[in-house]
């Protein structure tokens, strides 16, 4: 009875991430894989060095782009959000497959402009397309499976956040939708390999559910909680505290790393990269929130969900 009951559930009630709980226990993780569902990209293993990573992200109109949204954005999104994924293992971008649902009344000068834009972000980032699907769909759908490389020694997982750790971002939050800087993005693939190697984070995840959420991710995962300082998230233009916090698809890197390290990287100008410091792992779970007068208030855990 109680199964009846269970398979009548609607993914919408199970939520993103209830589902992905679902299927992990589900599908199991096969003994050779380092990590499987969990992390932003599966960690097998590759040579006596380095890692494989493997990911797939699948962007659909409606939900991660309208029926406005140019075709050269659409495809570089399509590929930026997959190398974002690699980016937060600490890994570097190879090869990825794209398969596409397109309605049959689709222009080839749509097709071919979303291809144009896969091929120049990828190209940028080193990572070569070499294969995938087309099918037809009610919808524009589009599917991209991408592999990468991690040395073993500069693989970052979620789980690794210890409590004292500094919690940092890589740039601005919230809007991202409103203000189409989820098609504009940058994977920050350099700012990632310059933590990898010179800092190594404890923990990384890039930005996708939401700062609260994802930082969620990490703390589940690490079985720790925390604190973010309100005055120090970062905004972007025109976005509010609560946008910075529940907006989804900034892809910044959110990612923990040991006090005595990150004193080095705390709110200075690296170069070209600015790394913000917003807080502090606990050990005490769940999130609080520190207003700008030090009172402690506790944050609701919700974000981006796609469901
Ligand atoms: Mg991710």
């Amino acid at each position: 009875m109680a199964r009846r009951i269970a398979h009548k559930e609607k993914v919408s009630a199970l939520g993103e991430f209830g589902l992905i709980d679902r299927v992990r226990k589900l599908v199991g993780n096969p003994a050779s894989a380092i990590c499987g569902i969990g992390d932003d990209a599966a960690v097998l293993p590759l040579d006596p060095k380095k890692y494989l990573l493997l990911t797939a992200d699948m962007l659909t109109e409606g939900v991660h782009f309208t029926n406005k949204t140019s075709g050269e954005a659409i495809g570089r999104k399509a590929i930026a959000s997959s190398i974002s994924d690699i980016a937060a293992m600490g890994g570097l971008p190879r090869y990825a497959v794209v398969s596409i649902g397109l309605k049959p009344s689709t222009s080839w000068a749509k097709v071919e402009a979303i291809y144009r834009g896969m091929r120049k972000i990828a190209k940028k980032f080193g990572t070569g397309i070499v294969g995938g699907d087309t099918v037809r769909h009610a919808k524009l759908v589009i599917n991209v499976a991408m592999i990468g490389e991690v040395g073993k020694k500069h693989l970052v997982r979620r789980n690794g956040a210890r409590p004292g750790d500094q919690i940092f971002v890589t740039g601005g939050l919230g809007r991202s939708l409103a203000g189409e800087r989820h098609l504009r993005f940058i994977p920050r693939v350099d700012q990632a390999q310059y933590l990898v190697s010179r800092f190594k984070p404890n923990a990384m995840i890039d930005i996708s559910d939401g700062l609260v959420a994802d930082l969620g991710h990490i703390l589940a995962q690490s079985r720790t909680g925390a604190v973010l300082e309100e005055a120090s998230i970062p905004l972007n233009k025109g976005a509010r505290l609560k946008d910075a916090l529940y907006d989804g698809e900034d892809f910044e890197l959110l990612f923990t790393m040991a006090k005595s390290k990150s004193w080095r990287l705390q709110n200075q100008r690296k170069g070209k990269f600015m790394f913000h410091r917003i807080g502090e792992v606990t050990k005490r779970r769940g999130i609080q929130l520190m207003t700008p007068a030090g009172r402690l208030k506790k944050a609701v855990i919700k974000g981006y969900t796609h469901f």
